[in-house]
């Protein structure tokens, strides 16, 4: 069964999002640039990637 897991991060938090999608899926993440006005899963601002 595969999970799906996504995070949108900012530039501040990009690296702290691809640790945490290590930790969980054990598996390395893609990195997409975030094509959405969407906000950072850590922060208030502006996500600039979608880890997935
Ligand atoms: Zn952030």
């Amino acid at each position: 069964m595969s999970e799906k897991y996504e995070i949108l991060a900012c530039m501040e938090h990009v690296d702290r999002a691809i640790d945490d999608y290590v930790n969980c899926m054990e598996a390395a993440p893609q990195l997409n640039k975030a094509n959405k006005e969407e906000k950072c899963a850590y922060c208030q601002k502006t996500a600039e990637y979608l880890i997935k």
